[in-house]
Order: C-alpha cells, then structure tokens, then sequence
C-alpha cells in the first residue's frame, strides 16, 4: 500500500529541507512550485491564458512570465489572486494528481505531495471530497521569530519584508494544529534528520500492512 503525505508548513519553515530528506530515504516527491513552474513556461497554454487575464505586461521580451509583475498585480487585489487561482490550480492538481497516480500504480512506499498553500486550501483525509486527498498531513514547523530569521537570511531581506510574508499566511502554529505530524525544525539539521527518518519509518511500515 503507498501513503500519500501531504507536506506543507510556512515560507522558511524547511518544506524544502525535508522533502530533500525524505527523498533520500526513498520517497517519492511531487513539488507543487515545480510543475506551477513547468505549466508557466514560455509557449504553455497556462501562460497565454495569464496574458489574455493581466494583460502583455506580464510577459517579459522573450516571452517568459514576469513574476514580479504578475506578483505586484496580484499582491493587493483579492478578485485578481483568485482570476489566478482559477487559471493555475486546476491544471497544477490534475499534473499532482496524476503523477501520484503513477506512484501508486508502481507500488511506491511513501509519495510526498509537497504544497505550500496545503493548509490554507479545502484539504482533508483520503475521501472526504477536498480537492486532493491525503493519507495523512505533515506540517514543518518552527516559531515565526526563526520562520523570519531564516526568510531573512536566505532571501537576503529586511525584516519588515519578511515579516510582510509570514503575515500573509495562515499563521504556522495554526497550521500545526491542522497537521496528523508535525516536524520540529528549529533545531540543528541533524535534530530534523532524526524526527524525519523516524517519521518515514512509521509512514512506511503501517502502510506496508
Ligand atoms: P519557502 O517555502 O519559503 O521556499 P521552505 O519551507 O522550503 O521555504 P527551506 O528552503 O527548506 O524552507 O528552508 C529555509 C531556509 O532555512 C534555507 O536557507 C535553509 O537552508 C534553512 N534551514 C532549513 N532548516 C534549517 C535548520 N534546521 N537549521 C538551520 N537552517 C535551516
């Protein structure tokens, strides 16, 4: 039997160093940031119907999106994130969708849906009708003081732009409440490695039965 995680946490939290770490203990990752990516590559339909919704101006020269502007447009206008929404997430899940399909056709042990916005969106357990089902939710967590200190020093920004972030999100402790596991990552990577290997242990021998 493969578990499907849903992996989520806030922006810094360390979403990215652990599915690095489960995936080399053998997991099978879907990066939803990844195939946004892929699907808003110059020449894919997704990206045309971004410019028919904003306009030419979020296209750069050479016909690659402009995230910043396309982010500028979006940030302060409710009607226009969900304009956005509506073009990018149903052919970003159907894509999760299938390649988690595939995994679970191939018998893997543990396939890691890795989503920054899980646990802002209509999420729950496997059945219950939410956009995506999941076995069960991981989230990576850490204090929103070291959620900025690391925002700031990986982006190389101010705090009050980190702080402006972090606030736009649900807030990280009410996302850990919302989680089946939670993932401490405010200590060392060694610490985080730990909990992570006992956490796939678990994961992959209760769905080995
Ligand atoms: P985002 O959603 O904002 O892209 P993320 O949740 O994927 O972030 P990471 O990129 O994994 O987070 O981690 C954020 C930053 O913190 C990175 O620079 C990473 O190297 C660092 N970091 C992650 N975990 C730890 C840790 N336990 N100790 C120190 N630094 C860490």
């Amino acid at each position: 039997m493969t578990c499907i995680l849903g992996l989520s946490g806030g922006i810094g939290s360390g979403k990215s160093t652990v599915t690095r770490i489960l995936t080399e203990l053998g997991a099978t990752t879907i990066d939803a940031d990844a195939i946004v990516h892929e699907e808003q590559a110059a020449g894919k339909p997704m990206l045309k119907e971004i410019a028919a919704a904003f306009g030419d101006q979020v296209i750069r020269a050479d016909g690659s999106l402009d995230r910043e502007a396309l982010g500028a447009l979006v940030f302060r206008d409710e009607d226009a994130r969900a304009r956005l929404g509506q073009i990018v997430h149903p052919p970003v899940i159907a894509e999760m969708m299938r390649r988690a399909k595939a995994a679970v056709d191939a018998n893997d042990r543990l396939v890691v849906l890795d989503i920054p916005l899980l646990f802002e969106g209509r999420v729950s357990g496997r059945g219950s009708g939410a956009i995506m089902d999941f076995d069960e939710t991981l989230c990576i967590w850490v204090s929103r003081e070291v959620q900025i200190e690391r925002t700031m020093s990986r982006d190389d920004c101010e705090a009050a732009e980190a702080e402006r972030r972090v606030a736009a999100q649900l807030p990280i402790d009410e996302k850990r409440e919302m989680a089946d596991h939670v993932i401490d990552n405010s200590g060392t990577l060694e610490d985080t490695r730990t909990q992570v290997v006992a956490l796939f242990e678990r994961l992959t021998n209760s769905a080995a039965h």
